[in-house]
């Protein structure tokens, strides 16, 4: 047997299946699977939970590429402060999803002439990623007569220690390197354009809250001499975030309570310069990972060499995570369930959960102990709100992709 991750809290059983938002496995399943279903209750408890952590003067922004569902962005809309997004099809559902322009940004290396044009005209944050960026968006706003909102992401010269997937410290095609930054943010600041501050990102996927508080410590005093270097205030800063959620065995959760109790320590002592600055977080999977489950149907159980495969309509297509093939060194489980039969003990033999494709890649749950699994059954994989739909091959295979449900 191999161990899995653990399931999320806040999933209950109804007649003895898995129930998410209220509704039964089966219900939820009953016009086809593959399915995701997110759970709004639990994206309202986990931004009410993370709100009462943080420092009421934190807003919260959702970076919406770990999932741009649209009738999860328009219930997000509701709840958080903030979008971020990095592209301008991600601006443009953002939009429609009802957030305003002015909190909205935008990042990401690589943003197209069109795309610069299309957020200066919409208003949106640019978080700008090189100098040769910062000149192509002014020139843009000059020839439209839009002053553009334009803040400066930074490559800062650490990371998060242990996180899961390093986006800042030493060379990176992220932001601008740090040193670099000063006369830009006056260029800027001078230029007429709106001055926004900056972005300071610096790895996802962190679960030492320790960690994530030096990490933010470290960003914190990089705004200061920044903005010192500058000679410029800084009306918003963006922090960054990096909240991670445990997908493996041995994985626990992030003790937000300490993260919050740390950054209002911080707050309270900030330099001058920094004392009307609008501090935000920006978070994905943390705010919607573990509301969203994937539901898929056993079609075929069969035994080869004495291991028994449960072959599934699902796959890498969909749930490229779970596979383990997406940012993952090594492969292991995450939680995973025989949903119409949830709390069934497990049976004695380790059973292998596998997708429908055709590559030994296809492997949802290996080795696993769980109830004795029987084609028409339903296999629920949890953690599956973020980065999952939009962030798998659904092409691959030609099977098409799975359905999504906000219940
Ligand atoms: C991907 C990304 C995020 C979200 O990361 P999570 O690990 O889902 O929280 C936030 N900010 C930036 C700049 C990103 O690229």
């Amino acid at each position: 047997m191999k161990p899995m991750g653990p399931i999320p809290d806040g999933f209950a059983a109804i007649d003895g299946e898995l129930a998410i938002g209220g509704r039964k496995a089966s219900d939820l399943a009953a016009q086809g699977t593959p399915v995701f279903v997110y759970d709004r209750a639990m994206l309202d408890a986990r931004v009410a939970d993370l709100r009462a952590a943080m420092p009421p003067w934190l807003a919260i922004h959702y970076a919406m590429k770990a999932n741009p569902f649209a009738p999860l962005l328009a219930h997000m809309a509701g709840l958080v402060d903030g979008f971020d997004v990095a592209s301008a099809g991600e601006m443009q559902l953002a939009l429609e999803a009802g957030m305003t322009a002015d909190a909205i940004s935008f990042a990401g290396p690589g943003k197209s002439e069109g795309e610069l044009e299309a957020a200066v005209r919409a208003r949106v944050t640019l978080n700008t990623e090189s100098a040769g960026e910062i000149r192509r968006a002014l020139a843009i706003g000059d020839r439209l007569g839009i002053a553009p909102r334009l803040a400066i992401r930074v490559n800062p010269s650490f990371d998060i220690k242990g996180s899961g997937m390093k986006m800042g410290g030493g060379a990176k095609p992220f932001g601008i390197d740090a040193e670099l930054v000063p006369p830009l943010a006056r260029e800027i600041a001078a230029s007429g354009a709106e001055w926004r501050g900056f972005h300071i990102y610096a790895g996802s996927q962190a679960l030492d809250a320790q960690a994530v508080i030096a990490t933010l410590a470290a960003t914190l005093a990089l705004t200061g001499e920044l903005a010192d270097q500058a000679g410029v205030n800084v009306p918003h800063c963006n922090l960054g975030g990096g909240f991670g959620i445990p997908y493996f065995p041995g994985d626990t959760p992030l003790d937000i309570a300490r993260v919050g109790e740390a950054l209002d320590a911080a707050f309270r002592v900030l330099p001058d310069r920094l004392a009307e600055t609008h501090f935000a977080i920006e978070l994905g999977r943390f705010l919607v990972g573990e509301a969203g489950v994937y539901l898929t149907r056993v079609i075929d159980v069969k035994e080869s060499h004495g291991e028994i495969f449960a072959v599934t309509d699902g796959g890498l297509h969909h749930q490229l995570a779970a596979s383990g093939n997406f940012g993952t060194v090594v492969r292991r489980n995450y939680p995973v369930a025989v949903a119409n039969r949830f709390g069934e003990a497990a049976a004695q033999r380790e059973q292998t959960i596998v997708g429908r494709l055709c590559t030994p890649l296809d492997l949802l749950a290996n080795k696993v102990a769980l109830p004795q699994v029987r084609p028409g059954d339903l296999v629920a994989i949890f953690c599956a709100g973020a980065y999952g739909a939009s962030a798998s091959p659904a092409a691959f295979l030609g099977h098409g992709p799975a359905r999504e449900i906000l219940a």
